[in-house]
């Protein structure tokens, strides 16, 4: 068996004692003679599974009681709309446009109102967050939308907005369980699961209470469609309709990882700042590669470079694919390359990738 150096930025890669777990109670989950790809999920043993894949999140993310969290389908982009549904109660609100996903939010929430582009960092081609402090925000903003870490441009906040009594929602999709977050600073956080947390299919959202039972202005709550409506979801318990039951056992198996192997989030964050450093200074050390990233802003997940100019990006990515260390091609939008190095990356494989770019160096420049 080879496994590969796998550097996407999502569905991405898991952990190896995550994948076993898997791997052993696949044919027989627990004695039901079946596997969890099977089951009802009306079943004792999938109830089981939902209800302490939510407590061990809610332990590893150190959720508070007055939030509810739910398991949905339609990934992150489908939280872009429900999020206005659902919370635009003044008919307007405040996106901050730190990259592509936000932009995609805040062009989601126009349909349902006034998506107010409060701070926008496309002057210097997202390579940096504005400084949250000297936004003037709407004080009628019914929320105030972040994506906290932007994927493809390698960028993450440092401070998020504060404003009294207006909500933060956030995008935490490429960052969530990287490193503890201050849920109560937050009116929603949500994410698709398919970078550090479970298999494409499947976003989380944790949604403070009071938010709930509510409509975008214009509507009533009885309008948003069903599957749609956080309350309606949340007071079902994510059982609403049929829920994407394996997302939520491998969720389950990836917390009890987190919790029980590595020891919790400040470990994982201790990793991933070690991980990370690796590769930003060996990007500070030399001038054959480029990160382009304001270095406060540097995101711990994803590491974007080039190289002197796109042919040799497109020779690197060949020679890194041919050596193991695969999907490091940058986004579209970006080009040249990107790093993903979530939770379960070992350390082992940026050390050796940092040594591949060292060599494929000496070869080219
Ligand atoms: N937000 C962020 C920060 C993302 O990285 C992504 C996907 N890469 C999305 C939203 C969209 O997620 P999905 O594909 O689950 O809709």
């Amino acid at each position: 068996m080879a496994r590969v150096y796998n550097f996407s930025a999502g569905p991405s890669m898991l952990p190896e004692a995550v994948l076993k777990t898997a791997q052993a109670e696949l044919l027989d989950y627990h004695g039901s003679g079946m596997s969890v790809m099977e089951m009802s999920h009306r079943s004792k043993w999938f109830d089981e599974i939902i209800q302490n894949t939510e407590a061990s999140l809610r332990r590893v993310l150190n959720i508070p009681d007055n939030y509810k969290v739910g398991f949905f389908q339609g990934g992150a982009t489908q939280q872009f709309a429900m999020v206005p549904l659902n919370f635009l109660t003044t008919g307007t609100a405040d996106y901050l446009v730190t990259g592509n996903f936000s932009k995609k939010a805040a062009e989601e929430a126009a349909k349902f109102g006034t998506a107010r582009i409060a701070a926008s960092s496309k002057d210097k081609n997202f390579t940096y967050i504005p400084d949250v402090k000297a936004i003037d925000y709407d004080p009628n903003a019914s929320y105030i939308h972040i994506c906290q870490n932007n994927t493809i441009f390698g960028t993450k906040y440092v401070d998020v907005p504060q404003v009294d009594g207006i909500p933060l929602v956030a995008d935490m999709s490429s960052m969530i369980c990287s490193e503890p977050v201050d849920v109560s600073k937050y009116g929603v956080i949500y994410f698709g699961v398919q970078k550090n947390v479970a298999p494409a299919g499947m976003a989380v959202a944790i949604v403070r209470e009071d938010l709930l039972g509510k409509s975008a202005k214009g509507i009533t709550p009885a309008q948003i469609p069903t599957m749609m409506n956080y309350t309606t979801l949340l007071e079902k318990d994510s059982m609403y309709n049929t829920p994407p039951c394996w997302c939520i056992y491998m969720t389950g198996l990836v917390m009890d990882y987190l919790e029980h192997e590595v020891g919790g989030l400040e470990e994982m964050k201790r990793r991933n700042e070690a991980k990370a450093k690796v590769l930003y200074d060996y990007l500070d050390s030399q001038d054959f590669y480029h990160n382009p990233v304001q270095k406060e802003y540097r995101s711990l997940m994803n590491v974007t470079f080039t190289s002197p100019d796109a042919d040799t990006d497109k020779a690197f990515c060949a020679a890194a694919t041919e050596a193991g260390f695969v999907n490091l091609k940058g986004h579209r939008l970006v080009g040249g390359m990107r790093a993903s190095i979530y939770n379960a990356m070992p350390a082992e494989g940026v050390d050796k990738l940092v040594a591949f770019m060292e060599q494929f160096r000496k070869e080219h420049q």
